[in-house]
């Protein structure tokens, strides 16, 4: 029987890294991921993340013939008490042939089960991990970042973000332009990150700020500069209508094949990024079709999954 794109893999902690003071490297070690396909760039999994004692409620997620939407609805059936946590993260660095995953956690405090789960974790801890199967014959998705053949980029997000945009600066080709912001909770948060010459990657230690003003105003001082450099007829605004989710929805917009020279990729606090949405399609007239715009996260609410 052909096996699905997912897969749940079986994994334990191997290390765990502090990065800066709200960023830890957890490394999850683990025979099947050997058959971890994906790669990298911003490949979303998820955890389903172990009761106190380290078990899950088996709904079939570890039966390889069953995708993740027969094995969901039985999670979603669950009893509070019996459900275990599952929340949306990205692959910061896939090693399948040592059998490695490195997951960047952004400790917001124990609120959230993901990050009171990576601020307690510890060596032989285990973690349970859906993402793309080496040994299926189909495309896994979960990779939003589609560049096409844009040579000039925006890329902007807040720590959630922040591993995603580090695969995916490493990765741009050296002929590739562009502007890179991370707004981080503090300056100390700032990480090493090298990409191409042309691409200045610059890190908004938020402090006393609230979340995302330091990232609204970077891209908004990008989005004078673009006008600035465009002839005038270019540059006169097109003010798209846009419509917005609800308060129920998360943003999540992302473009499927790009045409054009720009393209842009959004991610982080679903407010911020709706916000940022309107201002560059309607104030400043960007074509949609070339900017992903992802909510990771809602500021007050938990992971709705
Ligand atoms: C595609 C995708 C990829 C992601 N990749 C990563 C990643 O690699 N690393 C990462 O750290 N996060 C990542 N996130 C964000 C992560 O899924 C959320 O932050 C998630 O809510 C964390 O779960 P939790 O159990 O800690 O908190 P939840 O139980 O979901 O939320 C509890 C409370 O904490 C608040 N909260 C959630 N996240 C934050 C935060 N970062 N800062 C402050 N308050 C917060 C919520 O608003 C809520 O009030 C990603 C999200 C998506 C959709």
């Amino acid at each position: 029987m052909s096996q699905h794109p997912y897969r749940t893999f079986r994994t334990t902690v191997a290390r765990i890294a502090p990065l800066s003071p709200s960023f830890t490297r957890i490394t999850l070690t683990g025979d099947d991921l050997a058959h971890f396909g994906t790669d990298g760039l911003d490949q979303r999994i998820k955890l389903i993340i172990p009761f106190a004692d380290g078990t899950v409620t088996d709904v079939g997620q570890f039966d390889q013939t069953q995708g993740m939407g027969e094995w969901y609805r039985r999670w979603r059936e669950l009893p509070d008490e019996q459900r275990n946590p599952i929340r949306t993260y990205t692959i910061r660095d896939p090693r399948p042939a040592e059998r490695e995953i490195d997951v960047d956690f952004a400790l917001h405090g124990s609120e959230g089960p993901a990050s009171a789960w990576a601020m307690s974790a510890r060596v032989g801890d285990p973690m349970f991990v859906v993402g793309p199967n080496s040994r299926s014959q189909q495309p896994a998705g979960g990779i939003e970042w589609r560049p096409g053949d844009a040579t000039s980029v925006l890329i902007a997000g807040d720590e959630t973000a922040m591993p995603a945009i580090c695969s995916i600066v490493e990765s741009l080709p050296p002929h590739v332009t562009g502007e890179v912001c991370i707004e981080v909770p503090t300056d100390a948060d700032a990480l090493p990150l090298q990409g191409p010459d042309g691409v200045r990657v610059t890190w908004l230690g938020r402090g006393a700020a609230a979340h995302g003003v330091r990232l609204t105003a970077a891209v908004h001082a990008w989005g004078r500069q673009r006008s600035r450099a465009l002839v005038p007829a270019a540059s006169a605004a097109s003010g798209d209508w846009v419509a917005e989710p609800s308060a129920d929805e998360i943003l999540w917009e992302v473009p499927d094949a790009v045409a054009g020279g720009e393209y842009a990729w959004l991610a982080g606090e679903a407010g911020t990024i709706t916000a940022l949405r309107r201002h560059l399609v309607r104030d400043l007239g960007i074509d949609r079709r070339s900017i992903a715009f992802m909510g990771y996260w809602r500021q007050g609410r938990a992971e709705a999954s």
